[in-house]
């Protein structure tokens, strides 16, 4: 799906992912890993085209469509209209990526986000409540490879676990690529086929 050709990201004097090379195929699971400030949503923004690297290159595979690259935001209130209902946003991606209404309402369902939300604006629901949303909102445009940045760091522990598994399940379904950012190591070890460590000056991969 991507492969990325000794990137890296100078902010500073700070050189992020110091030159790395990486591919992702599709049906990986790929768990990011580090703390806080050594790149792993830098990385993320890199991998779909959002920001290019100051070294390498990235290669997305030309079969895919544009919208097929997918971030999930850590922060889901940036990422809707806030003028517009969550149901025409909704409405509005399902429109643009011709998914059926129906299988909105069916991924609504299975992350428990009952319709008579969709009718407030973004900020009359609460975290928990809008990240769920985003999920379902991401699903509907069909991702080939989907960036997960810290998704469900928000959610109580059920609402995580239930979040977690509704993701994981459409992308084996879809056989769509995830990268996960999460600082849960539990987490990380039950989702990734593989971690990626980020370090402060270095870049580490580790199997299994
Ligand atoms: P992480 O997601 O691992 O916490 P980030 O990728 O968000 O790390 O940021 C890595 C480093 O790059 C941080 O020191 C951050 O302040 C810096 N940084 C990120 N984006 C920008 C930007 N647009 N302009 C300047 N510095 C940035
Ligand atoms: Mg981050």
């Amino acid at each position: 799906m991507v492969q990325a050709h000794g990137i890296s990201k100078t902010y500073g004097a700070q050189q992020l992912f110091a030159p790395m090379d990486l591919q992702i195929r599709s049906g990986e699971r790929v768990a990011v890993q580090g703390p806080s400030g050594t790149g792993k949503s830098t990385l993320g923004n890199v991998l779909l085209g959002l920001v290019a690297p100051d070294t390498g290159r990235v290669e997305r595979s030309a079969r895919l469509r544009p919208h097929a690259f997918q971030k999930l935001y850590q922060d889901p209130v940036g990422s809707f209209a806030p003028h517009i209902s969550l149901a025409q946003s909704l409405r509005d991606a399902a429109r643009l990526h011709r998914c059926d209404w129906k299988a909105v309402q069916t991924r609504l369902a299975q992350l428990r986000v009952p319709e008579d939300l969709l009718a407030r604006k973004p900020d009359q629901v609460s975290g928990g409540e809008l990240q769920r949303i985003a999920l379902a909102r991401v699903l509907v445009a069909q991702p080939a490879l989907l960036f997960a940045d810290e998704p469900t760091s928000r959610l109580d522990p059920i609402t995580q676990q239930e979040a977690i598994q509704v993701l994981l399940s459409a992308v084996q379904d879809t056989g769509a690529a995830l990268m996960l950012v999460t600082h849960d190591p539990h987490l990380a070890a039950a989702v990734g086929t593989r971690t990626l460590k980020l370090a402060q000056g270095n870049t580490r991969a580790c199997a299994g």
